[in-house]
């Protein structure tokens, strides 16, 4: 129904208002006053407003004005007020009080109705339910906002946070530390999903208690947090929350035998790089947790930490073509090892080195933890074995028979389901017999899964493989376990040679190792022999084999061929042509 003031309706008019009654939004013609005062209201006020029209005609019950929520009233006026004088239409979201107490979001559009004198006569404009659009937006902003896990705020708010606060407060001191705890998702393959999940929501309600106006806390990535902080004192402030931090996720996950931690960085004043400082804070925090086991550390960033990944990128990146074929980065060098008994280089050890013209030479003890890491070593450990065995072929052809090669492999190419097959393949395919072939693992390798090792080590018996376990003494194993290991000899650790010159003979055990390896039937090599001393007390003890720089240092292959050319072995002591790159 169309109530008009004082006027009557004429028949084209009546249609138009029957019209507008049933838009599902409000028609208005109204004063230009503080009070909107209604000349004309559709009938979907009531369905708006839970006002009918006829009540806020001229004001009867209650003023439009009324209906507005009071925080938007003034800016209405002010935004009317500037269209008007500029001739143009409203455009205008606010929220509305319904009748019964509701908020509702509404659009206004409308303009002025001007007199031959330019003056404002009416206003006449319609207005719409938009809440359900609102509420859509609201929840898009905090899902945009937000962690959905945790409810903290996510990365991006923080970014758009701290760009702000760079500028604002240029001088304010500002810290970040990323707790990482990347190591959670090995609990989501362990104990799936939901598990770690749970175990995250705890950390991060936790984490909360240590907030403060100066101390706010974000879900940055997964499984990562990150506290910001402002206007602390000194680097002792930030050690002192960082064992906080460490204490609660101990007591969260230490006996679940975690690995995380926390990069701190300081953020210097009038930086305003947020991408460095994310990146910076980042690398810290990839730095506290690399190379551990169960532990949580905190470490500051520092500009070496910065050179290390870059290097370290540089280094995967070498790694990832060689992966992929290209023979230019990786070589070999043999080191022999040296018969005592038969006074004879009876073998070469497979070292492998990476050059490149930008990074040098790098050590394996450098580029296998990442090939590791990468699980490169797969198809990187298949070259290196081929390569070896191709050595191992020259030498034949040079007639050398008998000569074996030694080469290590990391406990990640053990476990490769492909490892034993491809392995035989590669000695098939360069027709060596197998005998001649010696695999090197380390002791940690038995410290998971003994039994599925010991069964894989079968295997490669069975086809007459050799096995050594490589830096013999320092890891995991013991002579009880060994008795059950089907493996043909161990490499006592270097640590044990080098103590035959510094220790007290009544407290050197090497010859006890030796003895007891030679009862479990073990051959045995002694490692970084580099004097004449280690070298008489070996032998003294019936050490097997010799390796180390007293006998030679790793050689390039055309070097390791010339030395078993005057393979004269009469005087222990070999001073050989050392690394020619
Ligand atoms: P490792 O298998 O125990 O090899 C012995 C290491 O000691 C070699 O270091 C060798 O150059 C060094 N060495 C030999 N004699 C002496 C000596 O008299 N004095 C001293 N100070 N050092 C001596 P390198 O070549 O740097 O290799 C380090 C480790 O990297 C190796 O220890 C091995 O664990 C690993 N590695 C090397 N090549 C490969 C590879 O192809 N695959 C895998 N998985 N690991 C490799
Ligand atoms: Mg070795
Ligand atoms: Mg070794």
């Amino acid at each position: 129904m169309v109530i008009n003031m004082g006027k009557d309706l004429n028949e084209g008019e009546i249609n138009k208002s029957a019209l507008l009654d049933n838009l599902p939004s409000m028609v208005y013609r109204c004063n230009f006053d503080r009070d909107w005062t209604m000349q004309f209201v559709s009938d979907a006020s009531f369905e708006l407003t839970g006002y009918k029209a006829e009540s806020l005609i001229g004001n009867r019950d209650l003023c439009f004005n009324d209906i507005i929520a009071p925080e938007y009233r003034e800016y209405l006026w002010i935004r009317w007020n500037n269209v008007l004088s500029q001739r143009e239409s409203l455009m205008y979201e606010y929220e509305i009080i319904t009748a019964t107490g509701q908020r509702k979001w509404v659009l206004e559009t409308g303009q002025g109705v001007f007199n031959e004198n330019g003056d404002v006569e009416a206003l006449e404009g319609i207005i719409i339910d938009i809440t359900e659009r609102k509420v859509n937006e609201k929840r898009n902003e905090f899902l945009g906002k937000h962690d959905l896990m945790t409810g903290l705020y996510n990365r991006e708010y923080f970014e758009v946070l701290l760009e702000y606060e760079l500028d604002l407060e240029p001088n304010v001191k500002k810290a970040i530390l990323n707790i990482n705890l990347k190591k959670t998702d090995l609990f989501t393959l362990a104990y799936g999903f939901h598990y770690s999940q749970e175990l995250i929501k705890k950390i991060a309600a936790e984490l909360t208690t240590l907030c403060t106006n100066d101390c706010r806390l974000f879900s940055t990535y997964a499984n990562r947090f990150t506290l910001y902080l402002k206007n602390y004192k000194d680097k002792n402030d930030l050690i002192q929350l960082s064992e906080e931090v460490v204490k609660i996720l101990i007591t969260i996950l230490s006996a679940k035998g975690n690995n995380v931690g926390i990069g701190i960085l300081e953020i210097n004043e009038g930086e305003t790089d947020v991408k460095k400082i994310l990146r910076d804070v980042l690398i810290a925090s990839e730095n506290s947790v690399s190379n551990l086991n169960n532990q949580c550390r905190y470490v500051f960033f520092d500009k070496d930490m910065e050179l290390k990944i870059i290097r370290q990128a540089k280094i995967k990146d070498l790694l990832e073509k060689i992966a992929t074929g290209n023979d230019d980065y990786l070589y070999l060098q043999f080191q022999p090892i040296y018969n005592v008994e038969q006074n004879r280089i009876c073998c070469f050890e497979a070292l492998s080195r990476l050059k490149s013209d930008e990074l040098g030479i790098v050590s394996p003890l450098e580029f296998i933890p990442l090939s590791e890491e990468t699980k490169l070593i797969i198809p990187i450990g298949k070259r290196i074995i081929h390569k070896s065995l191709c050595f191992l072929r020259k030498l034949i052809e040079n007639g050398n028979n008998d000569i074996r090669i030694s080469i290590n492999v990391s406990a990640i190419q053990l476990f490769d389901n492909d490892f034993t097959s491809s392995l035989i393949e590669l000695i098939d395919n360069a027709d060596i017999d197998p005998s001649k072939v010696i695999i090197e693992i380390t002791e940690s390798v038995f410290s998971d899964n003994y039994h599925e090792i010991n069964e894989k080590l079968n295997k490669l018996k069975d086809r007459g493989i050799c096995i050594t376990i490589d830096d013999f003494g320092t890891g995991y194993s013991s002579f009880a376990r060994e008795r059950e290991l089907n493996i043909d000899g161990l490499k006592i650790e270097k640590y044990f040679i080098d103590g035959l010159i510094v220790l007290n003979p009544e407290r050197l055990i090497t010859n006890d190792i030796i003895s007891m390896a030679h009862k479990l039937g073990h051959c045995v090599v002694a490692e970084g022999v580099e004097h004449e001393e280690q070298m008489q007390y070996l032998v003294k003890h019936k050490c097997d084999m010799i390796q180390g720089y007293l006998i030679s240092r790793p050689l390039d292959e055309e070097y390791a061929i010339q030395l078993l050319k005057n393979n004269d072995f009469s005087k222990y002591a070999i001073k050989e042509k050392t690394d020619k790159k």
